[in-house]
Order: C-alpha cells, then sequence, then structure tokens
C-alpha cells in the first residue's frame, strides 16, 4: 500500500487499461483518445489553455515549463522553500538564467510579501518569470499561490510558472481564474496512473514569450508538442498504454466531479493532521500551511526511519522519509490521488500499533484512529 507522494496507488480499471496491446500512434483509433483525454485534461485543469503531454516526468514537464519561455541571462524569482523549489533554482542556473531566489525556512510557506517588494522594486521590468512550487512535497507545505500571483499579475510583464505536481488534482487551481501561464505535473501524483507523463499547460501570454525565446531547446520544444496536438497526434512516439489508462483516470475524476475530488483531500489531509496530533507527533509543516497531498512528521521519541521500516515490514505500507538535511529526521505520509478515508483509518492504526511496537509511550492506544474518525463524521 503506496502512502507515498508519487508513485501513488492506481486504481483496477485503469489498470484493466493498462493492461491492454498498445495500438499504432498513428492510427485514427489512437487520435480518437488523444482527442478525449485532451478535452478532459483541459476540464481537470480548468483551462481553455494548450495543455500538453510530454514522456517525461514531473521534472521533465517543469524544464519544459521553464526553457521554452525564456532566454539566456533572463532574470527569474524562485520561491526555494524545499527541495522542488531548489530544484528548479537549479534548473534555471543549468541554463545560464540569472536566478533570484525567494527563500523561506523549510517547513514554512513563502512570503508572499517578499514577491511583491521584488517585483514592485523592479521598475525596468527585468524579472521575466516568477516560479513557484505550489504543494512543497518535500516539507509537506502548501504555498499561498494565489497571493503570489496576483503581485505577478501587478507586474504585468512576468510570466507565473507553477510546480503544480502535487496540487493538481488535489486542490482547487482554476488557471483560468487566475491567469497561470504555465503549470506542470506529472502522471504518478494526483493522476491516479503510473509514472511517465508529464503535462504542461501554456497561456496565449507564455507563447508570445515563445516565438522570442531563445533557450536551447528540441525534445522539450512545446511548439511541437502544440502543433500536433492540433491535430490529435504527438511529435514522438508517446507512451500509449499509460495515455489509455489516463482516459480511463480522467473518467473516474469526471464521475467524482471536482468539487468532490478536492474536499476528499482536504478531509484526508485534516483526518491525518488531527490523528499526527492526537499521537503526540509534531507535524513539520507550520500550523495551517498544511500541503492536501502530504503529511510530514517529526517525530520526537521515536526514530522516523524505525517507524517506517515497521510500517513496511508489518502492515505493508510505504511511508517517504524525509529528503536531503531531513533525511532520518521526518516521514511523510502521502494521501494523494487514488486514496479513501479507510485507507487513511488503516494507515493510522497500523501507525499506532508501529508505535506500540517501537515502545513510543507519548499517546493513547487508539487516540489517532478516533480523531481521524471524527473528522470523518463531520465529513
Ligand atoms: C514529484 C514532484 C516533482 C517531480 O518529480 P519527478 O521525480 O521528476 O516526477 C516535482 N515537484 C514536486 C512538488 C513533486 O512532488
Amino acid at each position: 500500500m503506496l502512502m507515498i507522494p508519487g508513485p501513488t496507488p492506481v486504481p483496477e480499471q485503469v489498470l484493466l487499461a493498462l493492461a491492454k496491446h498498445p495500438i499504432g500512434h498513428r492510427s485514427g483509433d489512437f487520435s480518437k483518445i488523444m482527442a478525449e483525454v485532451t478535452a478532459n485534461l483541459k476540464w481537470l485543469h480548468q483551462t481553455q489553455n494548450d495543455v500538453l503531454m510530454l514522456t517525461v516526468s514531473g521534472t521533465g514537464a517543469m524544464e519544459a515549463g521553464i526553457i521554452n519561455f525564456l532566454s539566456p541571462g533572463d532574470r527569474i524569482l524562485v520561491g526555494s522553500n524545499g527541495k522542488f523549489g531548489d530544484r528548479w533554482a537549479e534548473v534555471g542556473q543549468a541554463y545560464g538564467l540569472d536566478v533570484v531566489k525567494i527563500e523561506a525556512e523549510w517547513g514554512h510557506p513563502l512570503d508572499p510579501e517578499k514577491f511583491r517588494a521584488q517585483l514592485e522594486a523592479d521598475t525596468g521590468k527585468q524579472i521575466k518569470a516568477v516560479v513557484v512550487t505550489h504543494s512543497e512535497t518535500s516539507t509537506g507545505v502548501i504555498n499561498d499561490l494565489e497571493t503570489i500571483n496576483r503581485h505577478v499579475k501587478a507586474h504585468g510583464e512576468a510570466l507565473i510558472i507553477v510546480d503544480a505536481v502535487t496540487s493538481l488534482g488535489a486542490v482547487n487551481l482554476p488557471i483560468d481564474e487566475w491567469g497561470l501561464d504555465v503549470v506542470g505535473s506529472g502522471s504518478q501524483k494526483g493522476y491516479m496512473i503510473p509514472p511517465g507523463l508529464g503535462f504542461v499547460s501554456v497561456s496565449a501570454k507564455a507563447w508570445e514569450a515563445y516565438k522570442t525565446a531563445k533557450l536551447p531547446r528540441f525534445y522539450l520544444d512545446l511548439g511541437k508538442y502544440r502543433k500536433d496536438a492540433a491535430k490529435n497526434t504527438t511529435p514522438f512516439t508517446p507512451p500509449v498504454n499509460l495515455i489509455v489508462g489516463l482516459q480511463a483516470a480522467l473518467k473516474m475524476m469526471q464521475a467524482e466531479g471536482l468539487e468532490s475530488i478536492f474536499k476528499r483531500h482536504d478531509r484526508l489531509k485534516r483526518a491525518t493532521q488531527e490523528a499526527v496530533k492526537a499521537l503526540g507527533l509534531p507535524l513539520y509543516a507550520a500550523e495551517g500551511a498544511g500541503s492536501p497531498a502530504i503529511t510530514a512528521v517529526a517525530p520526537t521519541g521515536v526514530d522516523a526511519e524505525q517507524v517506517r521500516a515497521v510500517m513496511k515490514k508489518q502492515f505493508d505500507i510505504v511511508l517517504a522519509g524525509g529528503q536531503d538535511h531531513l533525511k532520518g529526521k521526518i516521514f511523510r505520509i502521502g494521501h494523494l490521488g487514488f486514496v479513501s478515508d479507510r485507507d487513511i483509518l488503516a494507515a493510522i492504526g497500523s501507525l499506532e500499533a508501529t508505535l506500540v511496537e517501537l515502545g513510543y509511550e507519548g499517546f493513547t492506544p487508539g487516540a489517532g484512529v478516533a480523531a481521524a474518525a471524527r473528522v470523518f463524521a463531520k465529513g
């Protein structure tokens, strides 16, 4: 049972769709699937913008989202409060961009005021893009994208480029309503399908920037994907089976409805947080800043890696560890994608049994399950 922030669990309908023989990617049958999937991706993204599919992981989608719209030496602001924010700064540096990091301590959300200050001071319009990680998976923190984006809009020139890898399909992200230019995501997170597909949505304003952008691009040249998407095809061989799986997953999402999907993730988050608190374990994310996709726990009185080991060995539940300097200091409970209330009860019950086994004494057995049950009872 995967309770990590990707790959996430895959429903049976999707597994069965994945089990079919591959079909030719230049066939009429495949074009029909592409047309349906593209329309449903726009629904999921709440946008009329292009939503392009690439055979890459989330990082590839974000790299494409950055390099297609910028030129060497361009200044970009990059929000940095965890591993993924830092990664986009590294991508910018690798391509010779002038990267200015806007930092917050890990576990805390980015401060929109710091973005406002930099953007307002930029009267010469040197800042060409602002890159923000919406849900910072490494720390379990959700950033206030809506407010940061308002400051970007007030600047007028800069593009807003969003890492939505663990927020798309988990929390409301109205691309058109907010005017988000570029939004990247990956199949193994909120999409309920295995790893291998990356998604990038691109606004008209970003396509304008594309025309004059001079960074090198070939496989990740989004213009190629746009041109072919208009004909319901792709420039290179796509992972046809994954796209058939995606077709099934999008149907399930439409049956559930966006509003219900977001409510479910919010409920899973609250139940997990309340349960963890009831067990006397500190949450890593600052109060009120927890991500709907993942809850990070910084245990005291019990070793994070031992918790993960017993959860895996005895209960067959995989939790994520900490990354970089958080290795061994935190464990993370993923509740993104195909996850139900029952899964959370199973995970919390197993976590309690794990704590008993490890001799942790800071809690009353049953308190975590009871706290989660109270959240579920209220809805
Ligand atoms: C998983 C993830 C990514 C992408 O990672 P890949 O391993 O390249 O798929 C990017 N950003 C965030 C916030 C993520 O959680």
